[in-house]
């Protein structure tokens, strides 16, 4: 653990992906959109986070303004958080794929332990995957973006927990995303999530 990680709040940076012209996924009726449930996700969990004592949330983005991964890393780097969250939802030409999934960075061991509070925050995602972006995994990897989006944050400093809760191209996961409060509960999960991961690096707390 840093030695900087003592008696104080931890910061995290919440990025919502995507976003302005580039709304990404979206399920095959066109009502759920990637771009737009990851910003509700990443508002709603910054809320909840803003209302505890353990972490300090930064909302990278704040509104429907398009922002690149390297945009949305730099921001978190120059905002000198102690780690980051990346949302997303994910796609796939296999329908039967489905379920939460986390990616983090070869020895980001950090965004490895948040990502992971986070999936286990989630109700009912018991069957969560995880993968290591790293070059010798990249053929494994269904999502080579997160390679580069984790790399981007890697090289900032910063560690990241790039989440994807979601397949939106699974009949399964959209019929629950479409569920009332279905967004809401995620948002929690988020957040619950990085309070553990927080708790965890903080010495001062009895
Ligand atoms: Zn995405």
């Amino acid at each position: 653990m840093p030695a900087a990680w003592g008696a104080r709040m931890i910061t995290l940076a919440l990025a919502a992906a995507h976003g302005g012209t580039d709304r990404s996924n979206r399920s095959a009726d066109g009502e759920l959109v990637e771009a737009d449930l990851v910003l509700r996700v990443a508002y709603q969990a910054a809320q909840l986070l803003a209302l505890g004592d353990v972490v300090d949330p930064v909302l990278v983005r704040q509104g429907d303004e398009g922002l690149t991964h390297q945009e949305r890393a730099d921001i978190a780097g120059r905002a000198g958080v102690d780690a980051a969250v990346e949302i997303h939802f994910n796609s796939s030409g296999d329908p039967a794929r489905h379920g939460a999934e986390l990616y983090w960075h070869r020895g980001d061991h950090e965004g490895h332990a948040l990502g992971r509070a986070i999936m286990l925050a989630i109700p009912g995602n018991r069957a969560w995957r995880s993968w290591c972006t790293d070059a010798m995994y990249q053929g494994e990897i269904a999502n080579p973006n997160a390679l580069r989006v984790t790399a981007a944050y890697r090289a900032v400093g910063v560690p990241c927990a790039l989440v994807e809760l979601g397949f939106l191209t699974s009949a399964a996961d959209c019929f629950e995303l479409s569920r009332p409060g279905a967004i809401d509960t995620l948002a929690q999960a988020v957040a619950d999530g990085c309070a553990e991961w927080a708790r965890s690096v903080t010495t001062a707390k009895p």
